[in-house]
């Protein structure tokens, strides 16, 4: 592809986070006139950014006018600011191209793209097929959504970038086509930011919309919502299960991890797994399928699988007191994550849950509630709306802060329980992101009379 650059041209930058001043950095770089635009005053940007806006890149405050924008040869949106803050109608009249930092970051990469979304265990799966390349090839880029944006690896010369996207991002490609193209799941999320459920999964699918059949599509066979859309998927199917052998894919069978193709058939013992429970082995079915498309050896992801401790506030234990054991899933945002959590606990378990409202519905937690919940605690903006959800699952208390919460559940829970905090909504009411939401709870947990 012939890299298009922006040099003496008018570029507009909307939304100033991390990875908006990258894009804006780069085009910068490139010789582009750049105008970072975000709704908030410039001395808030540079607070959170903790840095200066750099010399040489303008400011405004706002989102560009209709004017501005026929005056611009290109507007990179960041995943944070919904497209309909943009005057799409003026700027597709102009012709200018609109592309989000996924788009920006995947023209200047030099290298194959393995690509991974989907609702829940983006992070996990991303983070196990990045260990796995990074011990296999000399150079590769591990980010995207989770940690570095993908903009920062333009021009370094990978063999394979591996990056998680969000389906924000998703929303602003143009050309983006990954070689391998991962999609672990589809359930509710994001309600304040799109319509409809389908709006949002619609969204997602859009990994796909660029490969063709040279390319791998690995799909999780066990997702109704997912199996409804292959139809316009054109890459080869790679499909991964726990429930059922496949003729062709990965899949559980017994205590084995088995990846079928045409070319033969290789086993990876699920006991080497130190991530528990079954959604971390539909992850771990997912990142043999995507790791293997990438002609990783099986020495490399065996070793990678059996090598993975998991990652920070995804169900992670954190003390047992008076024995109970309270667990830590801040990063749990939603009702899939929730219900996957508790699927890994027999025994009864003490619920903390709330944060800010998305608009999602919790009634699909009910029965789970109904069989293993000795109690429910709620905290946040969500909470009396939960509350009237699962009202008559299991009996529900209401705290003010995550402090008060994890007392309340250490008086409910009776010995042998766990306590587990899973929002199944986002932080933002009440602390920074999930990993401070995480540390609040560690701290309560950790003082908690032992
Ligand atoms: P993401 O990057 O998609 O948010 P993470 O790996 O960070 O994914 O996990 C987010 C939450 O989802 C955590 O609560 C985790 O326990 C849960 N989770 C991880 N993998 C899965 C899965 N395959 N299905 C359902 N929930 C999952």
């Amino acid at each position: 592809m012939t890299v298009e650059t922006f040099s003496e041209k008018p570029v507009i930058v909307a939304g100033a986070g991390r990875s908006g001043l990258l894009a804006a950095r780069l085009l910068a770089g490139e010789g582009a006139r750049v105008t970072l635009r975000d709704d908030r005053p410039r001395a808030d940007v540079e607070a959170s950014l903790g840095e200066p806006i750099p010399a040489g890149i303008a400011f405004l405050r706002g989102m560009p006018g209709e004017g501005e924008v026929r005056r611009s040869a290109l507007l990179v949106v960041s995943p944070g600011v919904p497209r309909e803050k943009l005057p799409l109608s003026a700027l597709s009249a102009a012709g200018v191209p609109v592309w989000g930092e996924l788009e920006l970051g995947f023209r200047r990469f030099q290298g194959k793209v393995a690509a991974i979304t989907g609702t829940n265990g983006k992070s996990t799966v991303t983070t196990l097929v990045g260990g796995m390349a990074s011990g296999s090839f000399p150079k590769v880029f591990v980010g995207g959504n989770l940690g570095t944006p993908f903009v920062a690896a333009a021009g370094a010369t990978c063999e394979w970038g591996v990056v998680e996207v969000s389906s924000f991002q998703l929303e602003s490609i143009t050309s983006f086509r990954p070689r391998v193209a991962a999609l672990l799941n589809l359930t509710e999320d994001h309600r304040d930011r799109y319509a409809t459920k389908e709006a949002y999964f619609e969204a997602k699918m859009a990994i796909f919309r660029n490969q063709g059949p040279s390319d791998t599509a690995v799909v999780h066979a066990d997702d109704p919502e997912v199996t409804a859309r292959l139809g316009s998927i054109r890459a080869r199917l790679l499909p991964f299960s726990v429930s059922r052998a496949l003729e062709e894919g990965a899949f559980l069978s017994g205590g084995e991890m088995v990846l079928r193709r045409p070319s033969g058939e290789e086993r990876y013992p699920r006991a080497v797994l130190k991530i528990p429970g079954l959604q971390n082995v539909e992850n771990a079915l997912a990142a043999i399928a995507v790791a293997r498309s990438m002609e990783i050896s099986p020495q490399e992801v065996l070793a990678e699988l059996a090598r993975f401790p998991g990652l920070p506030h995804r169900v992670e234990f954190v003390r047992s007191v008076a024995g109970v054991s309270y667990f830590n899933d801040s990063k749990g945002t939603n009702v899939g994550a929730v219900l996957a959590a508790l699927d890994g606990f027999p025994e009864p378990v003490v619920l903390i849950a709330g944060g800010k409202d998305k608009g999602v519905d919790f009634r699909p937690l009910r029965p789970a509630l109904g069989r293993k919940a000795r109690a429910v605690v709620l905290l946040g903006e969500a909470r009396d709306r939960m509350a009237r959800e699962l009202a008559g699952a299991a009996p529900i208390t209401v705290s003010g802060t995550l402090a008060q919460a994890v007392r309340a559940a250490a008086e409910a829970a009776r010995t042998g329980d766990a306590v587990v905090f899973s929002p199944a909504c986002s932080s933002f009411d009440m602390f920074r992101n999930f990993e401070e939401r995480g540390e609040a709870f560690r701290k309560a947990v950790e003082e908690l009379p032992g």
